[in-house]
């Protein structure tokens, strides 16, 4: 191929830390820009960077985001006591991930990139289960109590503005328990159905969601209601138009549904429910870097990223001069998503083309049997089967690219 493919506008460019780091560079130099003529908005959130200014560039990033809809983020380490002493930082700052879905007030929607040499642990799933787990409230800013003998526990809110509180028992106890207070805000709950709106019309997949509004019929069913309200609203001629459609049931139910469906919805999950389903939508799938994640805020911003961390063991090991063979595919997957989306936003069907290359001939290098070490301990075994290092995956999937172009 001669010439390159033009991206018409800049993308936004977080760069992150330790094994992915070194990835994040390997996938760029070997599978994008020997072929792109892009642009990007560098901003370096390495941990180091982000402590020289004050985290400012996180702001920035952000903030870039914004103003181009489409960003593409490597893993970050958030820093505790172990690493302010690693880099000598002025403090421990805040998560890079929290710090933009604030920001964006977005919501983290993840999907198993599936092979067929690996074969989920429900066997009759055959597409990708997405999930979009609400990340604010609920038990995650709880309140809790102890109970040590007799008593009344109450839940009580007093108005701002003056007027009687509102007060209910929870329990009269008569010996000791526990007690526990959760909230969530309207404004979180309506933002969340947005962007789970947005995702599934994007993907053009069905929007599934599920509460326990039987039991809990103030707290959960404000859920419900703000979902079919939201739905209602803004969503249900577009969705109509689409072939897809938005499916409320109890939670419980949903769990079982999902168990016997082949996939392929988006299951919009509370915050609890998202924390537990996810990990086990990842675990039944293999490996984490077997998942793509991507930030959707309701303004329509997208960021996408690798649903693992910065695989610091590996790093270390490379740091030391030996080879590793770390899974690149996330963060392979991280970009084109980001292109994808580009794509369809500049009106540019070559660059989203090009994507799709990279992203099947990703595919059919691991279908082909050559894979990385996390991936041999869940594909099918076969003779054929090679276990390759980190550089020699990408080497590889290039080749693969190469064919096709
Ligand atoms: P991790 O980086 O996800 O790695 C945990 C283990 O999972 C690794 O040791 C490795 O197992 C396996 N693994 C993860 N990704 C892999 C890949 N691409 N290829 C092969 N194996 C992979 O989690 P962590 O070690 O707990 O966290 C490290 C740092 O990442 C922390 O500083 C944390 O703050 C940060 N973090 C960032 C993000 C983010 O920015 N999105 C998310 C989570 C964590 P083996 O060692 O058994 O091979
Ligand atoms: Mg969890």
């Amino acid at each position: 191929m001669s010439e390159k493919i033009r991206v018409k506008t800049p993308i936004v460019e977080m760069d992150g830390d330790e094994m992915t780091r070194i990835m994040w560079q390997m996938v760029k130099d070997k599978l994008l820009l020997p072929y792109l003529d892009m642009e990007t908005e560098y901003y370096d959130l390495g941990l180091k960077n982000r402590d020289e200014t004050d985290d400012q560039v996180t702001i920035d990033s952000a903030r870039a985001i914004m103003k181009y809809k489409v960003g593409v983020k490597c893993a970050t380490i958030t820093p505790n006591a172990d690493r302010v002493e690693e880099y000598g930082l002025k403090k421990q700052w805040d998560s890079p991930n929290g710090t933009i879905r604030g920001m964006l007030d977005g919501t983290v929607f993840r999907a198993p990139i599936l092979v067929k040499n690996i074969k989920p642990a429900v066997a009759n799933w055959k597409k990708p289960i997405h999930i979009g787990r609400h990340a604010y409230g609920d038990i995650y800013k709880n309140q809790e109590i102890k109970v040590t003998g007799p008593g009344i526990g109450e839940l009580v809110f007093t108005p701002s503005g003056g007027g009687e509180p509102i007060r209910k028992v929870i329990h009269e106890f008569t010996v000791p328990g526990i007690i526990q207070g959760i909230h969530n805000t309207e404004p979180s709950i309506r933002s969340f159905a947005r962007a789970c709106f947005t995702y599934a019309y994007d993907q053009k997949i069905d929007c599934w969601f599920g509460t326990k509004d039987t039991v809990s019929k103030t707290y959960d069913a404000e859920f419900r209601n703000i979902f079919q309200e939201e739905f209602d609203a803004n969503w249900k001629d577009k969705f109509e138009a689409a072939g897809i459609e938005y499916f409320f049931t109890l939670i419980d139910d949903a769990v079982a549904r999902v168990m016997k469906s082949e996939g392929g919805m988006l299951w919009a999950c509370k915050n609890y429910d998202g924390d537990v389903m996810s990990d086990m939508l990842a675990s039944a799938n293999g490996s984490l870097a077997m998942m793509t994640s991507v930030l959707v805020s309701p303004q329509g911003y997208f960021e996408y990223e690798a649903a693992h961390g910065t695989v610091q063991k590996h790093y270390y090991k490379h740091l030391a001069g030996e080879k590793t063979s770390t899974n690149s595919m996330a963060l392979i997957f991280a970009w084109t998503g980001c292109l994808k989306k580009r794509a369809e936003l500049d009106g540019t069907p070559e660059v989203g083309e090009f994507a799709r290359k990279i992203e099947d001939a990703a595919l059919e290098t691991v279908e082909s049997g050559i894979m990385t070490g996390d991936l041999m301990l869940v594909a099918d075994p076969d003779s054929n089967n090679r276990r390759v290092y980190t550089e020699e995956f990408i080497d590889c999937i290039r080749q693969n690219l190469e064919k096709k172009l």
